[in-house]
């Protein structure tokens, strides 16, 4: 039954030495615990992807060299005690029957280091370093490093390599003429700039043998002006596929590019055209990347003949058993990826080992464990917010009882605001999996029930969890009872009706995910794929050279004007996650959104809004709008607290009930499910 609903992603592919059982693969993605000492975290961690029968696991990236470290305590494949440390990842790997192949890569300008190097010494525009120009020698050394790393790999019993040739690392920087303006051997037209890749590729066959996976990570669309063109892409697709390679994975787009490629409002699958597009081109297995989230969308992507493999990381990180699950007829219990970016990518560009927001146990394996409870005990969580959620599911998966309450009808807490808006939509799919999650784990859910502590205390609760959540901040600007003022939740939830010009009040993540629901019509749809390429203007590298030269982005007017105020004098959205921010920043800014920073809230009357700036009140403006919206923070709900203490009943405070600043999600249901663990 399952092979039928999923018959192309769970079909083997043979690659003639070695068999893939299915047609997934893990992508690569730092981790942050490949750059530890002793690899067990990270043998842990892939050990649950093998066992949940993913195809081919895809280690992040390992240096070839010092030079070529994304940072200098970066994981590196340098010499036989690195291939040894190593044996604990593939010996945990294959005792699950999978298979793993180490990414060698090296960054060339974008390493975050002063001994950064690169065909040309030009600065990337998202790095303050300014690389060293490497000498021809230097370019047959670094060559020749990253065939020691792959012939190492193999000796630490990796199944193969992948060659990171995209996302405008060392490899990508040889290629284009932006980035190489070298005069020898390794610069010039096309086929000599590609002669780098060329001969890693075939340098590193030669040193392997021929039973050895090399995939080759290829650029389709560099999304920066002066990037490759399509017939550039192709020759070397041919290229590398003559060098040797077995297989050739999509790359999307330079880290330095300025359109998202893999965040949640990215439609699924928005770049699968591309691998299609390579498809006939070379003989080899090609692998489609970027949002694909769930089984249904790759089968699609597999089906409509865009790839003969997919490749996933992010969602092997929110759920180690995906394939598993859509192997035995249980893809709708899959955690699915909803593309935030917040545990993952947010932490690796903080220096934080990667997690997962719907699954804080992605990279901690070894240190949050969950085992049955040693005592059952009748336990009442009061919220059905993610933390709530969470600690009740967890909680019941253990064996306690679990009673789970919320005043509202439905669970997800704020969860339900943060779905309406465009390019959040993946919500409804943490949303559902809650439910199912509560349904599965036998937790007994009462909705619409405002619980009091003395009801607690009356129903022989055990054991109490708090997750009654946030309510918003009152702002005390005078006139804020006039009835043109309203709260994101007078919007969001309750959809009150809002005018044509529109002051939001504070520019945290939620005045910026109002300006983003505002600006639209309510009644709006999901882009496609081909209107969220409009809106951002990626082309066909085919007409367009990069996919960006001369294409426009061409967004649809707004639907309302929104002014966004703060009070403090930073760029409105600094404080947005690292790697989704500019991408907020930039939607509002295509929608003519205007942030006003340093304001104070003078007056709120039938004139709309009159804001002063700076310390000394200066400059006294009016902003005649239909409303004014408040954003301005939120305040834990706490009210059980105290009352339950007094009575004597054990409670934990968790999510925005304990602390209401800079909370979100993700904090929600790490702590909530740490607690879980331990009671
Ligand atoms: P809540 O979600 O507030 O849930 C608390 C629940 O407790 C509510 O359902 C409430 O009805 C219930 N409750 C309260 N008192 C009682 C009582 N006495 N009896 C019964 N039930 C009670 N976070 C992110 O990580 N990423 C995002 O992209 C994101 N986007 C957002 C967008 C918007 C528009 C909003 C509003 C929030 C967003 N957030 C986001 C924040 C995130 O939703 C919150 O951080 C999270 O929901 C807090 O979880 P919680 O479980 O602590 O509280
Ligand atoms: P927030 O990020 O703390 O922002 C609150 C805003 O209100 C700030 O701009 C603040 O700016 C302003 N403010 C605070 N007190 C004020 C006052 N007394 N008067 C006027 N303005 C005031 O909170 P939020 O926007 O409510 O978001 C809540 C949480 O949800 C956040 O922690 C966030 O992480 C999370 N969230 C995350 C996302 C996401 O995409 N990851 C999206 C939405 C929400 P000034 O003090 O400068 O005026
Ligand atoms: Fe996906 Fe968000 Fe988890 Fe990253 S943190 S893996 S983007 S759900």
């Amino acid at each position: 039954m399952e092979k039928e609903q999923f018959p192309r992603l769970l079909a083997p592919l043979d690659l003639g030495f070695t068999t893939l059982k299915n047609r997934v693969i893990m992508g690569s993605m730092h981790t942050g615990l490949e750059d530890e000492e002793r690899l067990d975290r990270l043998a842990a961690y892939f050990a649950e992807r093998a066992r949940g029968q993913v195809g081919l696991i895809v280690t992040g990236g390992f240096a070839p060299n010092r030079e070529g470290a994304v940072a200098p305590s970066a994981g590196a494949m340098l010499d036989s005690g690195d291939a040894a440390r190593h044996r604990v990842v593939t010996g945990a790997v294959h005792a699950e029957g999978g298979k793993i192949a180490m990414q060698i890569l090296h960054a060339g300008r974008y390493a975050a280091h002063p001994q950064a190097v690169a065909p040309s010494p030009l600065r990337a525009p998202i790095s303050p370093i300014t690389p060293r120009k490497l000498g021809s020698d230097e370019v047959d050394r670094h060559i020749a490093n990253f065939v020691t790393s792959a012939v190492l790999a193999r000796e630490a019993g990796y199944d193969g390599v992948e060659i990171m040739g995209s996302e405008g690392y060392f490899i990508n920087q040889f290629l284009t003429a932006n980035t190489n303006q070298r005069t020898d051997k390794w610069g010039g037209d096309y086929s000599a700039r590609m002669r780098l890749p060329v001969e890693i590729v075939s340098r590193t066959r030669q040193a392997v043998g021929p039973d050895f996976i090399i995939i080759y990570r290829l650029s389709m669309i560099d999304l920066v002006p002066g990037g490759s063109d399509w017939q550039e892409v192709v020759m070397l697709a041919r290229a590398v596929e003559a060098a040797g390679a077995t297989i050739i994975n999509t790359g999307i787009g330079w880290h330095e590019a300025r359109i998202p490629t893999i965040a949640t409002s990215v439609p699924r699958a928005a770049f699968a055209w591309l691998t299609k597009k390579m498809k006939g081109e070379v003989g080899i297995p090609l692998v489609a990347s970027n949002r694909i989230n769930t089984p249904t969308v790759a089968e699609e992507v597999l089906a409509e003949g865009c790839a003969d493999l997919v490749s996933m990381a992010r969602p092997m990180l929110a759920d180690p058993e995906f394939v598993k699950k859509a192997a035995t007829g249980r893809s709708n219990e899959i955690n699915v990826c909803i593309g935030c970016n917040q545990a993952c990518l947010d932490h690796i560009f903080s220096n934080r080992v990667a997690s997962c927001l719907v699954n804080p146990r992605a990279c901690h394996e070894t240190d949050i464990v969950l085992k049955p409870a040693i005592e059952a005990r009748r336990i009442a969580v009061i919220g059905a917010g993610p933390a709530g959620v969470s600690a009740a599911v967890t909680l019941a998966e253990r064996g306690h009882e679990v009673h789970l309450f919320d005043a509202a009808d439905q669970i997800g807490g704020q969860l339900n605001m943060a779905k309406v808006i465009p390019g959040k939509e993946e919500f409804f799919e943490m949303l559902g999996y809650f439910e199912r999650r509560i349904q599965q784990t036998g937790v007994r859910l009462h909705l619409g029930e405002k619980v009091t502590a003395k009801q607690l205390v009356d129903r022989n609760f055990e054991e109490v969890v708090i997750a009654t959540g946030v309510k918003p901040r009152e702002p005390n600007i005078p006139g804020q009872n006039h009835p043109k003022v309203l709260s994101y939740i007078d919007v969001l939830h309750d959809r009150r009706p809002v005018g044509k010009s529109v002051a939001i009040i504070g520019a945290g993540g939620i005045g910026f995910d109002v300006a983003e629901y505002l600006v639209e019509p309510a009644q709006r749809e999901a882009p496609t794929v081909a209107q969220w390429r409009k809106v951002w203007g990626v082309g066909d590298p085919e007409l367009a050279r990069g996919g960006v030269e001369g294409v426009r982005p061409a967004p649809d007017a707004p639907f309302r004007k929104v002014w966004l105020f703060q009070r403090s004098t930073e760029k409105a959205g600094s404080r947005l996650g690292k790697s989704t921010g500019w991408i907020h920043r930039a939607a509002l800014k295509m929608k003519d959104v205007s942030a006003i920073e340093g304001v104070n809230y003078e007056q709120i009357d039938d004139r709309g809004l009159l804001v002063s700036f700076g310390p000394e009140r200066l400059e006294p403006t009016w902003f005649d709008v239909d409303n004014i919206v408040l954003c301005t923070g939120q305040e834990p709900v706490r009210d059980l607290v105290e009352p339950l203490k007094a009575a004597g009943l054990k409670a934990h405070v968790i999510g925005g009930a304990d602390v209401a600043a800079e909370l979100d999600a993700k904090r929600a249901i790490s702590q909530a499910t740490r607690l879980a663990a331990m009671i």
